[in-house]
């Protein structure tokens, strides 16, 4: 009996996900399959409910919306801030990424987006926030999680 994907089943998938002009914005093809705990929130909600119930080999293409991805844009992430919170940059640029630690612990990406003066417009939502993401999956492997590893919410 083959598995199929439910809550508590250790997941990898290799995946190609391009936005709606087909650019590639991300792929696991020429890299490790993704791995994932299902179930624990550990991948986008649009995703995961796509993956559910599928076995290995199921190969599928998925259209998630934003909402059911990285969410919208929230124009209260983007910010201007003074140029002396980059203290010891030597010039602050468009593009630059730095990464800042978020109220949970975790690190949050904020991008620059514009730089006026003194004044830095910062963008600390998810780059792939208000996006539609599709995704071109194949289920490559499942089995069942370890206890340690439910309780953890994550994948050893
Ligand atoms: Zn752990």
């Amino acid at each position: 009996m083959s598995l199929t994907i439910a809550d508590g089943m250790v997941v990898s998938t290799h995946y190609t996900l391009t936005d709606d002009d087909a650019n590639v914005l991300d792929s696991t093809i020429e890299s490790e399959p993704m791995v994932y705990l299902h179930g624990a929130e550990n991948i986008i909600p649009g995703l995961e409910d796509a993956l559910a119930g599928k076995t290995v080999g199921d190969k599928f293409n998925v259209s998630i919306d934003a909402e059911d991805g990285y969410g919208e844009v929230l124009t209260e992430l983007i910010e201007i801030v003074d140029i002396s919170a980059f203290e010891g940059v030597d010039s602050v640029e468009p593009g630059m990424r730095f990464e800042s630690e978020n109220e949970d612990g975790g690190l949050d990406v904020i991008v620059v987006k514009h730089v006026e003066g003194n004044r830095v417009t910062i963008d600390a939502n998810h780059p792939l926030a208000g996006l539609t993401l599709n995704f071109d999956v194949e289920v490559i492997n499942i089995r069942e999680a370890s206890s340690e590893e439910i309780e953890h919410e994550h994948v050893h």
